[in-house]
């Protein structure tokens, strides 16, 4: 039977390794590739919604040089199926596994209305490495919760899937997807101001979506062998002026890229060579992609503190000016103003870069909840993505996964291992750009005259300090122990003045 098809495009927002957009091909005489845009769906933000339009664009675009197109449909998919189901006679429903859990639980409801309307339901993996389900069953259907746990698990499977073709004009040969000419007014793809969205709001336009560009990413990438194989993620540089990582993120969160296809190209450049091994390796990176979806999926409110069982419970303040500030990028601290700056403005930020300011906010400095750091994040990132950005909130505010509470990123010391003149505090905060090397991370300790001479006053122009971080990270360090110490962990590490004093002087990364 020849089918008529909808490929249900969601994330995987590609032509590349999409199993299930191939599925809906095979056998098929009518295929609608489609998309439901869900306005109310989440917090995004006017840059991330520009990638998402970019992405929709471009699929829109290669699906036209293949003869088709994509319909782009406004509403929630509960009410939008039925209609399309009746309209365009579907006999068959495809998408990409989604494995967080209101994603699932909306697919659930998806393919019941289509069990009523007789339309067959295929889903396929390809936005994680592995079939995350098989992951949880090798492990008695609990999330493994160390990074060496999934590796071993990982071992038992083998190598990860090679990525399925990709979608060919051959795949088409028989199959129309019918359009009338008003297809750009009834199902093309809107403007940001047709989503409300104010398009002065969007920073620079760095980072383009769609998967055109992140294959040209992919290979700009790819090419520098020695650099992809010596790759190590602690050894990067957070405040280098342009990114010291792949960027690929934002890719990989809409899949526009395919994390398959990433891990082979990847795979064939080590091929023959001395390379740097997980987790601090590129396939190591892909890695914790991998162990934080695992997690996600399984742990129950794993987005939240209450009801997450693998999550500390914290007294964490209400502090709503605190939260303005870190936010806004008015701590007084430049070093995380000018992070937070380049959050709002270009929608990504270097790993370490993240550590500093999570940890700022939460465990280290302000004891604002992670949640309050998520949703900002969840609203600015480009690669804003439920599981990653949860699980890493997680793990940088002591909470779950990493329990060195007493490591605290100094917010003046950081910054100064890799940046000693502190050019990405100038090129982000301008108002501090002529002040000497000296105070670049501390304006408040420079000389009145210092500061008229950089045209630039402390608590005029920029802001004072909004803790003593001495002071706030011991006090925290003392409240972090008295969590576990509820919890009832035992064998606590030393916490306050000396552990504090040692860290001072060595900022700690991370092997990650
Ligand atoms: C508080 C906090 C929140 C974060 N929120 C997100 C988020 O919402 N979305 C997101 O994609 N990443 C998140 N990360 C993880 C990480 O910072 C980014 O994936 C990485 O910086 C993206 O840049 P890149 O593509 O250049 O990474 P690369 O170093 O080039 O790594 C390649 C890919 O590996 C994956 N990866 C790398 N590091 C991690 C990690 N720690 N956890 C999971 N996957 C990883 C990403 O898909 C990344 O694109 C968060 C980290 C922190 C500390």
């Amino acid at each position: 039977m020849q089918h008529s098809s909808i490929h249900w495009f969601r994330k995987g927002l590609r032509l590349h390794d999409n199993p299930a957009l191939l599925a809906a091909a095979t056998d098929c005489c009518r295929l609608h590739p489609l998309f439901i845009l869900d306005p109310s769906s989440s917090r995004v933000g006017a840059n991330a919604w520009r990638f998402l339009l970019d992405a929709l664009r471009d699929l829109d675009g290669r699906l036209r040089e293949m003869g088709s197109r994509l319909f782009v449909v406004r509403g929630c998919p509960e009410e939008v199926f039925p209609r399309l189901f009746h309209a365009w006679g579907t006999t068959l429903l495809t998408f990409e596994v989604d494995t967080e859990p209101s994603a699932r639980q909306r697919d659930t409801a998806v393919a019941k209305l289509a069990a009523q309307h007789g339309v067959e339901v295929v889903r396929e993996v390809s936005h994680t490495l592995y079939d995350t389900e098989r992951i949880l069953a090798l492990n008695d259907g609990k999330a493994p919760l160390t990074y060496k746990r999934l590796q071993s698990l990982l071992a038992s499977l083998g190598p990860p899937e090679k990525p399925a073709p990709a979608l060919m004009q051959e795949h088409l040969r028989g199959c129309c997807t019918p359009c009338q000419v008003s297809h750009d007014i009834d199902y093309g793809v809107p403007t940001l101001e047709e989503l409300g969205q104010d398009p002065t709001k969007v920073g620079p336009h760095l980072y383009p979506g769609g998967e055109t560009a992140a294959l040209a990413r992919l290979d700009v990438h790819m090419e520098r062998t020695a650099w992809v194989c010596g790759f190590k993620k602690p050894e990067t540089e957070p405040s280098s002026l342009s990114p010291s990582t792949t960027v690929l993120s934002p890719y990989l969160k809409f899949g526009c890229l395919s994390v398959r296809t990433f891990w082979w190209r990847l795979d064939e450049v080590y091929q023959g060579r001395k390379h740097s091994q997980p987790p601090v390796s590129l396939h190591g990176q892909l890695l914790w992609r991998e162990f934080f979806y695992t997690a996600g999926a399984s742990i129950p409110n794993f987005d939240r503190m209450v009801g997450n069982p693998v999550c500390l419970q914290v007294d964490w303040d209400d502090n709503p000016q605190h939260l303005h500030a870190w936010r806004e990028g008015q701590t007084g601290y430049p070093f995380i103003d000018a992070i937070m700056t380049q959050l709002r403005s270009e929608g990504w930020i270097h790993h370490l870069a993240r550590h500093a300011v999570a940890c700022f906010l939460t465990r280290g400095d302000l004891w604002v909840s992670w949640e309050e750091g998520l949703k900002v994040f969840e609203e600015l990132l480009l690669d804003a993505d439920w599981s990653l950005n949860a699980g890493n909130w997680l793990w940088l505010s002591g909470s779950a996964f990493f329990h060195r509470y007493f490591h605290v990123y100094s917010p003046i010391t950081f910054g100064k291992k890799t940046d000693r003149d502190g050019a990405y505090i100038r090129k982000y905060l301008p108002i501090l750009k002529d002040f000497p090397a000296e105070y670049i991370y501390e304006p408040w300790k420079a000389p009145r005259s210092v500061q008229e001479r950089a045209g630039c006053l402390v608590g005029t122009h920029y802001p004072w300090p909004i803790v003593e971080h001495r002071a706030a990270s011991e006090r925290n360090m003392g409240r972090m122990k008295a969590a576990r110490a509820q919890r009832g962990t035992k064998r606590e590490p030393p916490a306050g003045p000396s552990a504090a004093k040692s860290q001072r002087k060595k900022p700690k990364v991370e092997q990650r």
